[in-house]
């Protein structure tokens, strides 16, 4: 069946000929050419101090052919931007799921993270040298990008914790502190930070406090001093950097974006239509996971107990179960991606936090299962489901805990709602004790 023909009925209205055509392109690109390579992108990135030289060649092969396949930078949403393939968010949406399958599709087709979130903030907020200088070669995927905002010695959930400081020196900004988990850092094709710092200590407002700049990734004065890991995987060749900053210098007119206090505005803007990428792609791990799952239970050479997996009712349940919670969860994300296009992301915060929540617990379930389902083969390195697992474990993680998350749709839930909800409460008890004494009815003394 056609990806286009499985689009579901809620979304479709919102779908155009044109993204449909492309949806299928996607899912046949990357069924039959980015997953094979899957296994070549491990084979040639190697072992040991070679995973850090260089990039699989068969990176750079997919993306001609992405090219000329007409999917590229899929990603930039066309409401918002000229630059981009002039798809909806939605759109991407369907499209970003099947990129998710598939390690080297997001990057074959240049809508892979942190450079779809750094591209969006050089379209927004960069003046138009900043531009030509980086968005051009990154929207060409000449060049990849790092966002630098959290800090080893500070809770970074909270941003206005952030410490590397930012002090002006005539038209120059010069910068000292420390960054880590800076994502893509060791990738030699990175070729700009995005970084974020307290420029503006004095000022009252603590969330004006923050300024973004760009700073080269040769500068002088930085040092990258190791490559995290996770969950024991290093992520080469992209990989998340502990790195330093001593009086690393970048011109005002070069590097600040938006303007000195601003970081927060940019933050805040950067994150919104990314976070419902990493869903969608998310959406697409699980898929896989589940085409694994039942890829073993149907295993006709591992029988236990004379028995298939496939036999054993609970191993069935694990397939519904995850069919339908993989389906639920879908739905979340397509909604917030009809919300931000049918306005913006700030429009659309409690639909994108529901999506940054669920959907990566979701996953974890359904690839827990089919873990289960694979015994001691499901937690080593010969299925792609012990690396999912990492991956997406740490979204939970990432561009802001779930807990903070949480806690903000909390508050607005609440505080939205408390006075309507209590007072209509209370008006239909009140009611409900009107109509009992003009029937003449007695109210039950177990009730209220
Ligand atoms: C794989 C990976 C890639 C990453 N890539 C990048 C990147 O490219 N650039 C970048 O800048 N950062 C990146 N990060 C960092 C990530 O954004 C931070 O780890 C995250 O924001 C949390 O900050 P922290 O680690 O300082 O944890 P802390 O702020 O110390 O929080 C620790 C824990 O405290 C709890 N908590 C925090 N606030 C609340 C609250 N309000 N209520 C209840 N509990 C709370 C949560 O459980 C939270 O996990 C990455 C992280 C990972 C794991």
């Amino acid at each position: 069946m056609p990806a286009s023909d499985a689009i579901p009925p809620i979304a479709l209205p919102f779908v155009s000929e044109k993204a449909k055509k492309t949806l299928d392109l996607v899912e046949k690109f990357v069924a039959q050419e980015c997953i094979p390579s899957d296994t070549v992108f491990h084979a040639q990135l190697g072992e040991g101090e070679q995973r850090w030289k260089g990039h699989p060649s068969i990176i750079d092969d997919l993306k001609e052919r992405a090219k000329k396949l007409g999917l590229w930078n899929m990603f930039v949403p066309r409401n918002h931007f000229k630059e981009g393939a002039g798809f909806s968010n939605l759109e991407y949406g369907l499209m970003a799921e099947y990129l998710g399958k598939s390690r080297v599709a997001s990057e074959a087709t240049n809508c892979s993270a942190p450079d779809t979130g750094n591209m969006e903030v050089l379209a927004k907020y960069g003046s138009s040298a900043q531009k030509q200088k980086w968005l051009t070669p990154l929207l060409n995927g000449e060049i990849r990008s790092a966002f630098l905002m959290t800090e080893p010695d500070v809770a970074s959930s909270d941003a206005t914790n952030i410490q590397l400081t930012m002090r002006r020196d005539g038209d120059e900004w010069v910068m000292n502190g420390s960054k880590w988990w800076s994502s893509g850092v060791g990738d030699h094709r990175c070729k700009v930070y995005i970084v974020m710092g307290k420029s503006s200590p004095h000022e009252k407002n603590p969330y004006r406090q923050q300024s973004v700049v760009l700073v080269p990734a040769d500068a002088k004065g930085i040092t990258i001093h190791r490559m995290l890991q996770v969950y024991g995987y290093d992520d080469a060749p992209h990989g998340h950097g502990h790195i330093s900053f001593k009086d690393v210098r970048v011109k005002d007119s070069d590097a600040m974006v938006l303007g000195e206090g601003r970081g927060f505005e940019i933050i805040q803007g950067r994150l919104g239509p990314g976070r419902i990428h990493h869903a969608m792609r998310t959406i697409g791990a699980a898929e896989l996971a589940l085409e694994w799952l039942i890829a073993r239970i149907n295993d006709e050479r591992k029988k236990t107990f004379g028995q298939a997996l496939s036999s054993h009712g609970v191993l069935l349940e694990w397939i519904a179960r995850s069919r339908l919670e993989i389906d639920a969860a879908r739905l979340v994300v397509l909604n917030a991606a009809i919300k931000i296009d049918g306005a913006n992301a700030k429009a659309a915060l409690k639909e994108i936090a529901e999506a940054k929540v669920l959907v990566p617990s979701m996953a974890l379930a359904v690839i827990d299962r089919a873990v289960q389902a694979y015994g001691g083969m499901g937690v080593c390195q010969d299925t792609p489901l012990a690396n999912m697992w990492a991956q997406i474990r740490t979204l939970r993680i990432a561009d802001g805990p779930d807990e903070v998350h949480l806690q903000q749709m909390a508050k607005r839930e609440n505080n939205d709602r408390r006075d309507e909800v209590i007072k209509r409460l209370e008006w239909q008890r009140a009611e409900a004790d009107r109509i009992l004494e003009r029937m003449g009815v007695k109210k039950l003394k177990s009730h209220l």
